[in-house]
């Protein structure tokens, strides 16, 4: 089948890695060749990982790069069985990719987001094709992930629903069917695990290291929360739970303000070198 991966980035060229292994046709669109270049030597380099691991040919990777094609046109989309939207966690600019993508593909084109928080009911209403909109939440890093989670946005159809289940199977992923309310499963469970777990260092509760130790080595989790949180972002966690907090109008999801500090401070985890631990 035809399938368009919209944004290159951390999980789209992972989405569109794993369609083009699985024999798709891939699209695979971003606003600069620049962008796009990275996206494709990301792939190489994952294929290439799994080549050296046996776990493909040296073939069959050739043969999936083969299938990818690399864009800066969205109207390359026009064709596509299926389009997967993985740009920024913006409303706004999510709104304007699927308002043009309305317009361009054909009346069959399901449009998937891989959004982590937003609303697919809400998405969905800038088209004219609800019945044919739905989430496909693919996990970081998406090769090696098992688990897509399947949101049905209010007017997403049975026959979406299931051609959408049918493609993520497909793929060798487990598809979870998962209805629109804010955070979904995955992140309604892991973004407060991980505000609590900051609330913790924050009221003094014990240090960062016993507070990861205590899920780690309790709970059999392969990292601890904080460490988690520093992997995934502070300000994506911080966003996701003012969507939680919003969404359900519920003190419960309401942000530690530990949390809150550190983003204002700049540190995010990770990518800046510096959040619940310091990384050089
Ligand atoms: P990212 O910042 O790594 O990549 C986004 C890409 O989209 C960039 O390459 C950017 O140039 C491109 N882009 C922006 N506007 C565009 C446009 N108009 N047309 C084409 N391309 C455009 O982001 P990411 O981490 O890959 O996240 C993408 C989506 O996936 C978000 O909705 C995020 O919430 C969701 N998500 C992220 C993770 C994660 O762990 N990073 C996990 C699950 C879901």
């Amino acid at each position: 089948m035809k399938v368009t991966v919209i944004g290159g980035g951390t999980m789209g060229n992972g989405i569109a890695h794993v369609f083009a292994q699985n024999g798709n046709d891939v699209n695979l669109v971003d606003v600069k060749q620049d962008f796009l270049d990275r996206a494709m030597a990301t792939i190489e380099k994952n294929l290439g990982r799994l080549v050296k691991k046996e776990k493909i040919s040296d073939d069959e990777a050739k043969a999936t790069l083969g299938r990818l094609t690399p864009v800066t046109d969205l109207g390359a989309a026009a064709d596509s069985d299926l389009v997967v939207e993985a740009v920024f966690e913006s409303f706004e600019v999510k709104q304007d990719i699927f308002t043009k993508l309305d317009g361009i593909c054909s009346a069959d084109t399901v449009l998937a987001s891989n959004t982590s928080s937003i609303s697919l009911t809400k998405i969905g209403g800038v088209t004219k094709r609800a019945d044919k909109v739905i989430g496909m939440h693919f996990m970081n890093p998406v090769p090696m992930m098992k688990l897509v989670e399947i949101i049905c946005g209010q007017a997403t159809s049975a026959d979406t629903l299931a051609k959408t289940t049918q493609w993520a199977t497909d793929l060798g992923k487990v598809p979870v069917t998962v209805q629109d309310y804010p955070g979904f499963i995955a992140n309604r469970l892991l973004m407060p695990m991980i505000n609590e777990a900051a609330y913790c260092l924050m009221e003094g509760v014990a240090e960062r290291e016993a507070i990861d130790t205590v899920m780690k080595l309790g709970m059999a989790h392969p990292m601890g929360p904080l460490t988690l949180a520093d992997f995934i972002g502070l300000d994506i966690c911080l966003d996701i739970m003012e969507v939680l907090y919003e969404g359900f109008g519920d003190s419960k999801y309401r942000p530690c303000p530990l949390l809150r500090r550190m983003v204002d401070a700049g540190f995010l985890g990770r990518k800046s070198g510096k959040g619940f631990y310091d990384y050089d």
